[in-house]
């Protein structure tokens, strides 16, 4: 049975960007396939500490799995969530790992170069990471990993290092997962979805935006929810289209309120092609953001925590007993066993 693994950081609570571009196609795809794959959704808490967390972390941590359950994720035997530091073998797979991976290729993420750039001092951890991430993936030989575009050159990373590992130990012991342009295919239409800064169209929506109109919460109050939405910023054109490049700020709003209401955005697109007055979409938009943030919020409140530590619990037994298997091959292969 082939594997599909998905984390999410949880140092700060996500926004409807990371909802819409990340959690919800990983739900999707989870419900498709958790018949014949392994579902592994797991909190990768030891990537959290490269960076500060604040001290709602916890509370942040049950909640991201409530998320989850509360878009629709149904949870059989074949889906696993699990924290990551509840699962030793992470950190000694990286260690090991650490000793394949070489200091040319690591020195070339450009996530490295962007996180360290005009810092005076930057932890190991912030180099370190695309191989705690590589040990993610390995321990569980994952053939799919969905992530964003942001992730593929660590996705590429992880495949020469799992190559490298079973070319010189003359082994196919580690699987080597799918390349970016397959996992892209298996992911369908969750490929470019980019849901745009409200106040600046021309960037994308992130969590560490400072702008608090830059961006929608999943905590958000839907009444403010749909103030954001009114105030977000559109263009002088007066024509509705779907032009991401022309009219970022409006093709954002058309591209909201289709995967909000799980709509193809083609069938959104003719709705409002061709109006003429921008009030009119966005009182559209508007309401489908409060009403879904409104559902959406009454069925997080209805989920207990307890449903999650459960899930935690079968979730992590099985990964320590998947993960340590995987880890006594890899001592083996180095002689440590
Ligand atoms: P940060 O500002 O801290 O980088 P972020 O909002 O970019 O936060 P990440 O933790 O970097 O969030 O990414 C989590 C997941 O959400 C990734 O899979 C990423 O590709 C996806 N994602 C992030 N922002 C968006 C967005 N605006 N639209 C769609 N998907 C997004
Ligand atoms: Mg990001």
């Amino acid at each position: 049975m082939k594997t599909i693994l998905t984390g999410i950081r949880v140092n700060s609570e996500p926004t409807l960007g990371n909802f819409l571009g990340a959690m919800l196609p990983m739900v999707r795809l989870a419900n498709e396939h958790s018949k014949d794959h392994h579902i592994n959704i797991f909190i990768p808490d030891l990537h959290s500490v490269i960076a500060e967390i604040d001290g709602n972390f916890q509370k942040n941590l049950v909640n991201s799995i409530k998320i989850y359950l509360a878009a629709g994720l149904k949870v059989n035997q074949n889906v696993h969530v699990y924290r990551q530091s509840y699962v030793p073998a992470h950190s000694e797979m990286c260690w090991l790992l650490n000793c394949v991976a070489n200091m040319g290729e690591m020195g070339r993420m450009t996530q490295f170069k962007d996180k360290s750039e005009g810092k005076s001092t930057v932890n190991v951890g912030i180099f370190d990471y695309p191989v705690l991430m590589a040990a993610d993936i390995l321990l569980y030989s994952a053939n799919y990993v969905p992530v964003g575009e942001d992730q593929f050159q660590h996705l590429e990373l992880t495949r020469n290092i799992a190559l490298r590992f079973n070319h010189r130990f003359k082994k196919d012991i580690l699987v080597v997962p799918e390349k970016t342009e397959t996992q892209v295919k298996f992911m369908g239409n969750s490929e470019g979805v980019r849901i745009r800064d409200l106040s600046d169209p021309t960037k994308k929506m992130s969590k560490s935006t400072p702008g608090e109109n830059s961006k929608i919460m999943l905590t958000d109050n839907p009444e403010k929810a749909a103030k954001k939405i009114m105030s977000a910023t559109t263009d002088s054109l007066g024509k509705i289209q779907y032009d991401m490049f022309n009219q970022p700020g409006i093709s954002n709003l058309l591209q909201i309120e289709a995967l909000i209401n799980d709509k193809p955005l083609q069938e959104v697109i003719s709705t409002w092609q061709g109006e003429t007055h921008y009030g009119d979409l966005k009182k559209q938009v508007a309401s489908s953001v409060s009403t879904f943030l409104t559902h959406f919020q009454e069925s997080i409140e209805a989920i207990p925590d307890e449903m999650v530590y459960e899930l935690f619990e079968t979730g992590e037994a099985y990964a320590n007993d998947v993960a340590d298997k995987k880890l006594l091959e890899v001592q083996k292969a180095f002689s440590l066993r």
